[in-house]
């Protein structure tokens, strides 16, 4: 039996589960809050067009307004300055949507400390105990933020000081960028920085070096805790807007419950 046979059967039979990594998609989905002296992105918006009335009787459908990184979100090289010379969302390449991944799994640390950030030696120990990361796959960085994704404001978590949300160290992102094995990195939070990444040195280094070494991101995703640290494949497959530096997706994971 061929591989793709194999892997039909296993799915139609439920030996490999599909699990949806995609927040909902509405009004109420948190978007990101920049320094007011920033321009801002715009949450998802429904606009009716018909609704089996006079302006359509037989059918109903909607126009749909967003930024390109609100909601489940994947960002393309171009996004950052650093990679403003790489790929647009439209050219990645689609060998590249369909990869492995690993999980680290900070939750613990994180409800403790909503500004943790991921460095360098986390990394090492997990891969101490489940092998070395998967060759042209993520990093799936769980903190267990997901749950707060129902409420704009406890999902920013912003007070007088600015947004307090787990990230990336500036070193474990220069070493991410670096990683030949890694694609990219995906995460729970509204971007793959650290909420207070602003004031870091660079600003925003998980973007200045993911982006900047042609690699992605991955945000806003839900329900990591149901995948194995290691053996999931993940399908994260954006909208080719042309020239566009990322795209709302639909993010699935498929788990060997076999
Ligand atoms: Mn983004």
């Amino acid at each position: 039996m061929s591989i793709l046979s194999s892997f039909a059967e296993a799915l139609v039979a439920g030996r490999i589960e599909v699990v949806d990594l995609t927040a909902p998609l509405s009004s109420e989905t948190p978007v990101i809050q920049l320094p007011e002296q920033f321009a801002q992105t715009a949450p998802f918006e429904l606009e009716e067009v018909s609704r089996y009335d006079d302006r359509g009787p037989a059918w109903y459908w909607n126009n749909f307004r967003t930024g390109e990184h609100t909601g489940t979100h994947f960002d393309a090289p171009n996004h950052w300055v650093t990679g403003r010379d790489g790929d647009d969302v439209a050219s990645v390449p689609v060998q590249r949507m369909i990869a492995p991944a690993a999980v680290l799994d900070f939750s613990v640390q994180v409800a403790e400390n909503p500004d943790f950030l991921l460095e360098v030696q986390h990394i090492r120990e997990w891969e101490v105990e489940h092998g070395p990361l998967p060759e042209g796959g993520w990093l799936l960085y769980r903190t267990g933020w997901d749950a707060r994704s129902a409420s704009q404001q406890d999902f920013i978590n912003a007070d007088d000081t600015g947004p307090h949300t787990p990230g990336v160290s500036p070193e474990c992102a220069r070493w991410l960028g670096e990683e030949p094995s890694l694609i990219g990195m995906g995460v729970e939070t509204v971007g793959t920085d650290a909420g207070a990444a602003h004031s870091f040195d660079p600003p925003f280094p998980c973007h200045a070096a993911l982006m900047g070494s042609g690699k992605y991101g991955l945000t806003q995703l839900q329900n990591l805790a149901q995948l194995p640290p290691t053996g999931a494949l993940i399908v994260a497959a954006p909208l080719p807007i042309v020239s566009g530096s990322g795209s709302p997706s639909r993010v699935l994971a498929l788990v060997d419950r076999g």
